[in-house]
Parts: structure tokens; C-alpha cells; sequence
């Protein structure tokens, strides 16, 4: 019997046992695998990113950076955030026009931002490309450990009285009128639903809640690259880009990560995500066009292994299931669900406990899709 029960071990399902336990709340949280093997693991780090998001989630990115600052106390473990500022790199005249108005929102909203311009970039990343014409600075951004985080919330739930079981896929929910009374796993045993039921399995939801909801999200193996040890790292801050598939950071070891949201090819049969070539060559062409000095770039490590889901808009389902009165859905992150986790995981328990939606989570009902 659970008082509350999580399904999925990612930064979601561990950030929410974290919240619920270290409140004293008593909490179970079944991951079918390991901890972290879904989107919440994988070379590199993570972007923690206000700049260029999507205005609805703007709030909670605010909220999530001031977390992230100290998240390593709360958790008793090393650093894992590093404040290195984002850089979102302009080349095309036609997108001054939006950014001017982008820095002015994301400043009204408490998101401290600059339109640099000219030669003004080269201050900030001085070996990017004469092609690019201006930047959006954000300081307050930076770069996270996403696999030592989501150990660290699963480990300091588990300190703090929370029930954590890896290798329990759950294959079924089991509902009697209004509520999930029980989750079915693939051994045919039942774990009873006291209270909250929390469906925090990205690319799995969809697929769980088959016959209850359709979810209009797709999943998709976001592609990494890592590269080998360079002589010269180019890339000062975690960088971005107005119109090109691309992101890059500076990786420990002289190292740079190149991804931005090229994706690779899954094989549904054997749950592996592998790269897709053209993917491949076409972000190095994209990071070799803004940073020249990167033209004899050598990847060490290419993988597609992590699959996301992708809702239809862009922006994640964060939701009371229509229907289901004690269950709670969070899915759709659309490659950007890191940065927010730890603010969207306090807010999921406030929820469950308080009964009323927070405020910062309404923008992401289900009813946007006119349901
Ligand atoms: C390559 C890549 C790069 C990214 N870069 C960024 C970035 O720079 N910045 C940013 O903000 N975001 C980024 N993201 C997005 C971010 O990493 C994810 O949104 C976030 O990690 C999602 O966490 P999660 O806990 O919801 O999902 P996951 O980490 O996928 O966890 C879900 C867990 O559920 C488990 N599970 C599945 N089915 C079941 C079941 N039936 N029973 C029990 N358990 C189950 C899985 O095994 C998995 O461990 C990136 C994502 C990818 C893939």
C-alpha cells in the first residue's frame, strides 16, 4: 500500500518523492529500469535556460534558478548547477526585431537580460563568427549535472523516508469510479493507491494512459554530441541560436557539447535510440558556421539514446488527469523540462497536498487543447 505513489524515476518522479518525503509525506515510487535512465541521464549536462523560453514558463524557470543555486545543499551533495550566463547568438537582421521585444518581457518579468550588438558580442563569446550580428545575454542562466541531480533527489528521498524501487515497470493502472486505485506491474502484482498517483514517466505517459486520454505528444531521441579533448574551447557560456537546431556548452576536459533539438531514430522493438548521420553533420556544420575554429572538430561520443516527449505546442502538459480525481500527469517537456523540474516538482506537490492548482501551473492544462 502507498500513500502516494510515483511512477518514474527521472528528475520528475525523484524530485517528487524528494518534496513529498522531506515534508513528511509518505511516498512509493516504482522507476521500471534505474534511476535516470530516461531523459534525466546521458553525456554532457543540461541547460538550465530562461532565455528564449516559451513566456508561460518564464515564471517557473525564475522560480527553478533560484533553486538550483543551493539545490546541492538541500540535497547534501557537490555543486551541480554552474552559473555561466546564456548567449542566444543572432544572425539574421529580421530577428533583431523580436529580440528587442524578448529582452524587454523576459526583464519585466524578472529575468535580468541585454540585446548585445556588433563587435559588443565578441565580449561575451570571442571567437564566434563575424556572421553573427548580435546576442541576447541572460547571466542567470547556466548549466546543471543532469545525472548526479536526479541521483541526488532520488538518494536524499530515500534518506528522508521515501520507498524507492527500481526494475518495477508498471503496466497497468487500475481505476475504480473516479479514482486510480492500484498500478498493475509486469509481474501481475498490484500496488494499492492510498492517495496521490503521480504519472511523472515522460515518453511512457502517453501510452499509460491508453483508453483515458490521448496526449497530443510525440516522443523523440534528441541527439548529443560530445566532442574529443580540443586544444582551443571556443565556447564561453551555454549558448543558443535565434534560428539554427543549436545549442553548445563547455564541457569539463576541453571539451563541447553540440545538440539543440536534432533528433536521431528510435527502434520502437529493442528501446534503443541510435544517430542519424545527416543529423550528425548537420549540427556540426551549424556549430562550425558560428564558431570557424571548430572546423576539425572530433566527436568522441554521438548518442540518441534518451527519448523525450514532445507535445503538440511546445510547451509541457502539467495536469490533474479529467476523470481520474487523484491523479496527476506531467509529460511533454519538448527537450526544455530540465531547467524547470525543481520548481514544477514543489509545485506538483502543493498541488496534491493543498487541493488547488497553483497559478503558475494553470497554463499548462490539458483544456488548452480544447479539452
Ligand atoms: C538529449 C536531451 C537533451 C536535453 N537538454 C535539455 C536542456 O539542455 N535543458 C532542459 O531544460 N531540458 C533538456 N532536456 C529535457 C530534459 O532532460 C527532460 O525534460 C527531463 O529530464 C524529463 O525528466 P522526466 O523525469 O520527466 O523523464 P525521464 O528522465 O525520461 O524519466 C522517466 C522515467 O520513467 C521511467 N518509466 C517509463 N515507463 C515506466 C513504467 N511503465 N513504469 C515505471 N517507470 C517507467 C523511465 O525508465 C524513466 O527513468 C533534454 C532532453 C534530452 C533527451
Amino acid at each position: 500500500m502507498a500513500g502516494n505513489l510515483i511512477i518514474g524515476g527521472g528528475v520528475y518522479g525523484a524530485a517528487v518523492a524528494f518534496e513529498l518525503a522531506s515534508r513528511g509525506v509518505n511516498c512509493h515510487l516504482v522507476e521500471a529500469k534505474h534511476i535516470g535512465a530516461g531523459a534525466s541521464s546521458g553525456p554532457g549536462r543540461r541547460g538550465v535556460r530562461a532565455n528564449g523560453r516559451d513566456p508561460r514558463e518564464l515564471p517557473l524557470v525564475r522560480q527553478a534558478r533560484t533553486i538550483w543555486s543551493s539545490l546541492h545543499e538541500l540535497l547534501g551533495v557537490a555543486p551541480l548547477f554552474e552559473r555561466t550566463g546564456h548567449v542566444l547568438l543572432i544572425e539574421r537582421e529580421r530577428d533583431l526585431l523580436e529580440a528587442e521585444a524578448r529582452v524587454k518581457l523576459q526583464d519585466q518579468m524578472g529575468i535580468p537580460s541585454e540585446l548585445v550588438k556588433g563587435e559588443g558580442v565578441r565580449d561575451y563569446e570571442p571567437q564566434v563568427s563575424s556572421h553573427v550580428r548580435a546576442a541576447i545575454v541572460c547571466p542567470g542562466d547556466g548549466v546543471a549535472d543532469h545525472t548526479a541531480t536526479t541521483n541526488a533527489y532520488a538518494a536524499a528521498a530515500a534518506a528522508a523516508g521515501a520507498v524507492v524501487e527500481e526494475a518495477v515497470p508498471v503496466v497497468r493502472l487500475v481505476i475504480k469510479r473516479d479514482r486510480v486505485i492500484a498500478v498493475e506491474t509486469d509481474t501481475g502484482s498490484h500496488i494499492q493507491v492510498e492517495n496521490n498517483l503521480f504519472i511523472l514517466a515522460n515518453s511512457a505517459v502517453r501510452g499509460l494512459l491508453t483508453g483515458y486520454a490521448d496526449l497530443p505528444v510525440r516522443n523523440m531521441p534528441f541527439q548529443v554530441l560530445l566532442s574529443k579533448p580540443l586544444g582551443n574551447v571556443p565556447v564561453r557560456h551555454l549558448v543558443g541560436h535565434a534560428h539554427r537546431t543549436l545549442a553548445l556548452k563547455a564541457e569539463p576536459g576541453e571539451r563541447v557539447m553540440i545538440s539543440g533539438g536534432r533528433a536521431g531514430r528510435w527502434d520502437e522493438e529493442r528501446q534503443v535510440g541510435e544517430v542519424v548521420d545527416q543529423e550528425v553533420a548537420a549540427n556540426i556544420a551549424d556549430a562550425v558556421k558560428v564558431y570557424p575554429s571548430l572546423q576539425d572538430i572530433e566527436i568522441e561520443i554521438a548518442d540518441a539514446g534518451h527519448l523525450e516527449a514532445v507535445s503538440i505546442d511546445n510547451v509541457p502538459i502539467i495536469d490533474r488527469l479529467p476523470g481520474l480525481s487523484n491523479v496527476k500527469i506531467a509529460t511533454g517537456w519538448s527537450g526544455h523540462g530540465w531547467a524547470i523540474a525543481p520548481s514544477v516538482a514543489k509545485l506538483l506537490v502543493d498541488w496534491a497536498l493543498e487541493g488547488q492548482r497553483p497559478p503558475l501551473l494553470a497554463p499548462f492544462a490539458l483544456t488548452r487543447f480544447g479539452r
